[in-house]
């Protein structure tokens, strides 16, 4: 019988050995603020992404399209800070040691991915004046935030929300497919506010879209302009935003789904923030 409870004993101390190694949680009273990064955004790209753009991404893009949260004039903005949490499945199982006969995994944090993801938003908090924060990984946010989580197969990129919702709103990163700085740039900017460059309530004049051409289920990416709340701040339209489509983004048969005004061809751009990007982010927050 005693031997019977000293194994049992030894297992859940054993247990309970593993999940504190396994789920390190940070102590923080918390967000606190995004350090530059250490390493060169560019060459991570380049080692995450070795076939440069030509990844296939869902991008799904759900937004919660019908939340339309991102009335500048309502409660959508950050006014104390972006606030970010990346989830602990980016940080990668890198090292096990065994422990008695136990296994104790190590998490190391600060992965390329993860510092990718952070360099992104490090890279949009240097062109605003609200600051970009974060908790750190494993640690228990309050508040409102968003949490970055990585997504199976399938499971496209995608922000649940324009603009701040109120507590713990997701963003999903596709992996391997979304891991790209202007896509994480581009969920980002969802979360902080923007929809679609597509769907300003300006839009027809610049563009021209064919919903006969759009894949079935993805039409509502691509809804008519004047949605409730969306302003287009005084700022051009872009086709460059990286905000915007390309005209072969869920397309049915392989046809355009939108045209420039002269027929020509939207190309995508995920590169960077253009300079009508920063300045709309500017004027949402007041810079
Ligand atoms: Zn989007």
């Amino acid at each position: 019988m005693l031997r019977i409870l000293t194994t049992v004993f030894t297992l859940v101390l054993g247990e309970l050995l593993l999940q504190c190694s396994a789920v390190p949680v940070a102590i923080a009273d918390g967000p606190v603020p995004l350090q530059r990064p250490k390493v060169d955004l560019a060459i991570l790209e380049q080692e995450l992404n070795p076939t440069d753009f030509n990844i296939t991404c869902t991008t799904r893009d759900s937004d919660s399209i019908g939340i339309f949260s991102g009335n500048p004039n309502l409660n959508s903005r950050w006014r104390n800070g972006y606030i970010v949490q990346i989830a602990p499945q980016w940080s990668k199982i890198l090292s096990k040691k065994y422990f008695r006969d136990k296994i104790i995994y190590f998490y190391i944090s600060g992965t390329a991915q993860a510092q990718l993801i952070e360099g992104a938003r490090y890279e949009i908090s240097t062109k605003i004046c609200i600051p970009i924060m974060k908790w750190p990984t494993g640690s228990a946010p309050s508040g409102d935030y968003v949490y970055i989580q990585k997504g199976g197969s399938g499971s496209g990129c995608y922000s649940d929300g324009i603009g701040r919702r109120g507590g713990r709103q997701i963003i999903n990163l596709q992996d391997p497919g979304c891991v790209t700085k202007g896509i994480i740039m581009h969920e980002n900017i969802h979360a902080m506010g923007f929809h679609h460059e597509q769907v300003r309530p300006d839009r027809n004049n610049y563009i021209t879209v064919y919903p006969n051409e759009i894949v079935d289920g993805s039409k509502r990416q691509y809804p008519v302009p004047n949605l409730p709340g969306l302003v287009t701040f005084g700022v051009p339209y872009d086709f460059s935003s990286i905000m915007h489509y390309g005209s072969y983004d869920f397309s049915k048969y392989g046809n355009p789904t939108m045209r420039k005004k002269d027929d020509s061809i939207i190309v995508k751009q995920r590169n960077g923030l253009t300079n009508n990007d920063v300045a709309k982010l500017r004027k949402m927050y007041n810079c």
